[in-house]
């Protein structure tokens, strides 16, 4: 995927890299200096095959690139390109692209990709993918590392292997703009890993599922959210940091992962200010003195039950 138009990413593509079909993974763990040979072009025979019958996971980043490439609101976009999926086998909502009635990306044509240049962040990556491989000492855990390391997708109907154009990895990513995308990414896909992590036993509520959703697909109704709502009354924003986010969708996005991140997982990325923590506390105490004034009054009414029953017991006895 080298020279535009070019085309896409096949089925053995996956944003967060677990559904790539095995036996199309080259087996040798890649650096950024290997060297892979690879070039697609409109010339090769197959040219367009692989944006077909593919699942093509958006992040934030591609959606908003994609819709003001298509000079679309967000909501239009989402209802008219994708489809809705939770992501990474996690109860976080997401979307894909919605494809065709022939299973065909719906911004493919016989001369290539008609949104090249901000096409996603899956088609940019293919045919190489990325993978984090976490190394565990038992001996001492502290020796825990996370490896990064890159492999080749090799799909027998993808002809692009056979030309002699050779990159290294690092000029690869370089050229398809992968690297803006992770760092783009980086910080959403860390929360959907997160989440992933602590398996299906735990469950978000739906507000915190649609709150994840709008934040993740449309930014101008966040940004509506965070000047618009009691948002600004409940956390510290510094007012330089405010006045970048009024304008600047890449701003408000960082942001708004940050936001997720404490209001998903109770992290300090964004601080609540000290007079709400204060009026929480003050709440608290007061349920808490409630309760403990009702669990007083059954006390005292179990007990007199007990009485009157120790009472009519001895009068019996008597
Ligand atoms: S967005 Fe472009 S490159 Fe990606 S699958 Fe669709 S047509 Fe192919
Ligand atoms: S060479 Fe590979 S990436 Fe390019 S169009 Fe053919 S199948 Fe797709």
């Amino acid at each position: 995927m080298s020279d535009q138009p070019t085309s896409g990413p096949s089925s053995a593509k996956s944003l967060f890299g677990t559904e790539n079909n095995p036996s199309h993974i080259m087996p040798a763990k890649l650096t950024l200096d290997s060297k892979i040979k690879f070039r697609c072009h409109p010339e090769v025979s197959c040219f367009t095959a692989c944006c077909g019958n593919i699942n093509i996971t958006l992040t934030p980043f591609d959606i908003l690139r994609l819709r003001k490439h298509l000079k679309m609101a967000a909501p239009e976009f989402i209802h008219q390109y994708t489809t809705p999926v939770f992501l990474e086998k996690t109860d976080m909502p997401g979307v894909r692209i919605k494809l065709t009635e022939e299973n065909r990306c719906p911004f493919v044509t016989p001369t290539g990709c008609t949104v090249y240049a901000s096409r996603p962040t899956t088609c940019r990556y293919y045919p190489v993918g990325m993978a984090n491989f976490h190394e565990r000492s038992d001996e001492d855990a502290e020796k825990a590392t996370d490896q990064q390391f890159f492999f080749l997708i090799k799909e027998p109907h993808c002809k692009g292997h056979e030309e002699s154009k050779e990159w290294t990895i690092r000029e690869w990513r370089a050229d398809q703009g992968v690297d803006v995308c992770d760092e783009m990414n980086k910080d959403w896909m860390a929360l959907v890993m997160r989440r992933k992590s602590f398996g299906p036993q735990a469950s978000l509520s739906e507000k915190a599922q649609r709150m994840f959703f709008m934040t993740s697909t449309d930014l101008d109704q966040f940004r509506r959210f965070v000047f618009e709502s009691s948002f600004l009354d409940t956390y510290q924003i510094d007012p330089e940091e405010l006045d970048r986010i009024r304008e600047d969708d890449i701003a408000l996005m960082h942001f708004s992962f940050r936001y997720l991140a404490s209001s998903l997982f109770g992290t300090q990325d964004l601080p609540i200010k000290a007079e709400k923590i204060q009026a929480k506390a003050a709440e608290i105490k007061k349920k808490q003195s409630e309760i403990e004034g009702k669990a007083d009054s059954t006390y005292d009414e179990l007990k007199s039950i007990r009485d009157n029953m120790l009472a009519e017991l001895n009068s019996k006895k008597q």
